[in-house]
């Protein structure tokens, strides 16, 4: 039997690797945006089985160029303008490139000390950074999905006096809330916990996307009435279609005198936090149980790494630890095993990435980052709002602009859809941008992010003129 290499070249395949990555990193405006691959188009180019005999790094690198490539969306490009971004800087890079040299797996404390404990110390920087609550403790989890589902399990726990984990549901009826534009992670959490969809009620919102509260109110007491037990409300501080934030300090008012769980989702918008002019967006924020920032979406780090952070670390850890015999430690009793506060077991070394950016980049960089991508939304939005053939379909919102084309002349409602989405398809199809929609009151709206690691005003102007100029060729 051949046995597995582990010597010689190395340090040659290592150093093609990294130049592969730095060459693709300074080239990648290079690339259609959007991938133009169809499917079964890179099934089709790779083999049935793996190889029986090892191959040649050569031979794998140039396959990453031939058949993976093809297939890539390059979220890296400064043009990539759609969802939200995934940004994935170069200290990030740096960072997950040390994670994975050092493959630990950290879900005690005593399997990698230093994975635990500087998780622990990067997410009180975080939590400074974005001038949350003293006590208020972070961990990182995989995604601000997961995030979601294990507050909403603890505030189950806490509302059934942790009876559910043991005897399941016992005839009561549990009900969570949160807007209509709330992001689905809220309803898969439901699912997953057996809450039941129907059991969470989208309260409507107003017409800057927002939970109405009294609704929300209405909606407790009708439930209370009817002898349910309100448990958990999502608030949200930046909704996935509309950047729409919640009313904080109301829906904290109505929790606490509900006794809820009051969990807020900043997935997006929170990074942005840093800033004192944002902060006076959110007031009430820190009356949060629990709050959910993905550092994965702006803030240069690579996917995964959702920054959790709740005032109530036991109720976490009393509804997640379990601890079977092989996984008991003597630090067991200082509440150090990360693995009590997530779904999985395992826990990759995430808090490298993060390092690696506060540390090579800096805080005022940062807030200098986001700072400036508002500055540009806003800008942009001015010139949407100038001209005559373009409209905003909602104000900007920290670096989001929501706007359609709009030629004036008499086109009704689902003219103007299909020919917005007509524009878009055809300005992804181009490779030269990619950017996505949402619908606003059955409006289709083109959403524009300027969020992107790398992206400047440069880019933006560029964008804009082949939208004007793509929308023109639309009509004659
Ligand atoms: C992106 C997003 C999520 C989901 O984030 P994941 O980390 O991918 O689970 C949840 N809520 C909001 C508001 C989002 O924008």
């Amino acid at each position: 039997m051949e046995s597995i290499r582990r010597d010689a070249p190395v340090q040659d395949e290592l150093t093609k690797i990294c130049q592969w990555i730095l060459n693709y990193r300074n080239h990648v405006d290079n690339f259609p945006v959007l991938s133009q691959a169809i499917p079964g188009q890179i099934m089709e180019l790779l083999p049935n089985a793996a190889p029986k005999k090892g191959e040649d790094i050569d031979d794998l690198i140039e396959d990453l160029d031939r058949i993976i490539l093809p297939g890539i969306t390059h979220w890296q490009h400064p043009k990539f303008m759609g969802y939200f971004p995934a940004n994935g800087s170069l200290a990030s890079l740096y960072g997950e490139l040390i994670a994975a040299g050092l493959g630990v797996q950290g879900m005690n404390w005593n399997t990698s000390p230093a994975a635990t404990e500087l998780e622990l110390k990067v997410m009180d920087w975080l939590r400074k950074f974005w001038g949350l609550p003293d006590d208020f403790t972070g961990v990182i989890q995989d995604s601000a999905s997961a995030a979601t589902t294990v507050a909403m399990l603890a505030a189950r726990e806490r509302a059934t006096g942790g009876r559910t984990n043991t005897f399941g549901y016992e005839g009561q009826k549990l009900i969570a809330y949160c807007s209509e534009e709330a992001h689905s992670s809220v309803e898969k959490a439901a699912r997953i916990l057996g809450i039941g969809a129907n059991n969470l009620r989208k309260v409507p919102v107003d017409k800057y996307q927002a939970m109405n509260s009294e609704e929300l109110m209405n909606a407790v007491v009708k439930d209370r009435e009817k002898g349910f037990q309100p448990f958990f409300v999502t608030a949200c501080f930046g909704t996935t279609a509309t950047c729409g934030i919640d009313p904080f300090e109301t829906i904290s008012d109505i929790a606490k005198r509900f006794g809820m769980w009051m969990h807020v989702d900043a997935a997006y918008a929170g990074a942005s936090l840093c800033l004192p002019e944002i902060r006076q967006l959110a007031s009430g924020i820190s009356e949060a149980d629990s709050i959910v920032i993905n550092p994965h979406k702006w803030l240069l780090t690579h996917f995964d790494c959702t920054a959790f952070f709740t005032r109530h670390p036991s109720a976490i850890k009393d509804s997640l630890t379990l601890t079977p015999e092989y996984l008991k430690t003597d630090e067991d009793e200082q509440g150090l095993n990360l693995r009590d506060w997530g779904l999985g077991l395992g826990r990759r070394f995430r808090a490298l990435k993060i390092w690696a950016v506060l540390r090579l980049y800096g805080t005022d960089a940062l807030s200098a980052m986001i700072s400036n991508q508002i500055t540009w939304a806003n800008k942009f939005a001015a010139e949407i709002k100038a001209h005559p053939h373009f409209e905003l379909l909602t104000e900007p919102r920290f670096n989001l602009v929501c706007f359609r084309y709009n030629p004036s002349s008499g086109y009704d409602k689902n003219q103007l859809n299909d020919l917005n989405r007509n524009l878009i398809k055809r300005l992804n199809l181009s490779g030269k941008a990619f950017l996505t929609h949402t619908v606003i009151d059955g409006s289709y709206a083109i959403r524009m992010v300027i969020g992107q690691t790398n992206v400047q005003w440069k880019d933006v102007a560029e964008v804009w003129d082949l939208i004007q100029s793509m929308a023109i060729q639309q009509l004659s």
